[in-house]
């Protein structure tokens, strides 16, 4: 159930595995909010006007948009909205200062991804299929310059309620969740979802290490009181605690497989290991798109740098700068740095 003082409206996401991404209304001292809206079709944009008139809301009452992250199926539509009804955009600043690279002047980023895909393992041959994988998505995005920039740390007052921002880095660099205290419930973005597991990837742009930030992002709220998680994919549901849980043990059983592959075949690069991890939705690596292919090479390699990070794998830079994963050498054997 969804507590009172939030609503939910279903915005369809046609094409996407996905199914749909949910945009929440909440009211702020401002006006009305929206949390993430969709990507920029016209059903899309439809289904949203749609909802907010059940809510007796016009679309152009809508005061502000706060988007979890920048991904198209979340932000896509933001640009749309914000001619529509002049509405301000909040986002976290490490989200924001990406928008450029990725939507707006993407032939650096796309240099550097090619770039890492290579040293990564990735077949010469395929490169640049992985690389414009994700070409066709930019018809979905009409970006808006976010006008708040937020930390973690804010609040987001609306009347009784306050919504606290925080910020859970992992899934993207700038992700944030909302938490209301009195309704004890968790606006969860792309953070926790139920019952699938957000992609967690290491890539061009990435800062650190993705998978140890998500971890410890959900480590970080796993005390808070929440009675009702409202996900942007799928529905609400109670559990908070036992899903985290969930989620970390499912993160330790991929570190453990990595291990396991690399026990058996010897050092792999990102791309070998990901063509030998189990995926779900995904059963035939080598026949499914080159976008699926990029995200699961890019998937294991947050996973095996974490592995490197704590000792229990060790990067290795062959000649030509590939970059393998290998066993750690037994205790007393001479090592060569290879970071
Ligand atoms: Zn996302
Ligand atoms: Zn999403």
């Amino acid at each position: 159930m969804i507590p009172e003082g939030v609503h939910k409206i279903r915005v369809p996401l046609t094409g996407s595995p996905l199914g749909w991404v949910n945009s929440y209304v909440l009211k702020t001292d401002e006006g009305y909010a929206l949390v993430d809206c969709g990507w920029d079709m016209p059903d899309a944009l439809e289904a949203l006007r749609k909802g907010l008139e059940e809510l007796d809301i016009k679309l152009e009452d809508i005061r502000r948009l706060i988007i979890t992250h920048n991904h198209p199926d979340h932000y896509g539509l933001s640009g749309r909205l914000v001619q529509l009804a002049s509405c301000g955009v909040t986002m976290h600043r490490l989200d924001a200062v990406h928008i450029q690279s990725r939507y707006v002047d993407m032939s650096s980023l796309q240099a550097e991804m090619r770039n890492w895909l290579q040293t990564h393992g990735s077949p010469d041959a395929d490169l640049d299929a992985m690389v414009k994988g994700s070409e066709s998505i930019l018809e979905r995005v009409n970006i808006a310059t976010p006008d708040v920039e937020v930390e973690g740390g804010e609040t987001i007052g609306a009347g009784p309620l306050e919504w606290r921002v925080i910020w859970t880095p992992g899934h993207s660099v700038g992700h944030i969740c909302l938490y209301e205290p009195r309704l004890k419930a968790f606006l969860s973005g792309d953070h926790i979802l139920n019952p699938i597991s957000p992609s967690i990837g290491l890539h061009a742009q990435s800062m650190g290490n993705p998978l140890s930030d998500y971890m410890s992002s959900l480590e970080g709220i796993r005390d808070l009181d929440v009675e009702m998680v409202l996900p942007a994919h799928g529905d609400e549901f109670p559990g908070f605690r036992e899903r985290i849980d969930e989620l970390l043990r499912h993160h330790s059983e991929r570190l453990d497989e990595i291990c396991e592959i690399i026990d058996r075949d010897g050092p792999q690069t990102a791309y070998e290991a990901a063509t030998k991890m189990r995926w779900v939705g995904l059963k035939d690596f080598q026949n499914s798109p080159p976008f699926q292919r990029r995200m699961a090479t890019m998937e294991a390699l947050a996973h095996l740098e974490l592995l490197n990070g704590r000792g229990r794998l060790r990067r290795t830079i062959a000649d030509g700068g590939v970059v393998r994963y290998a066993a750690p050498a037994p205790p007393g054997t001479a090592q060569v740095a290879s970071s």
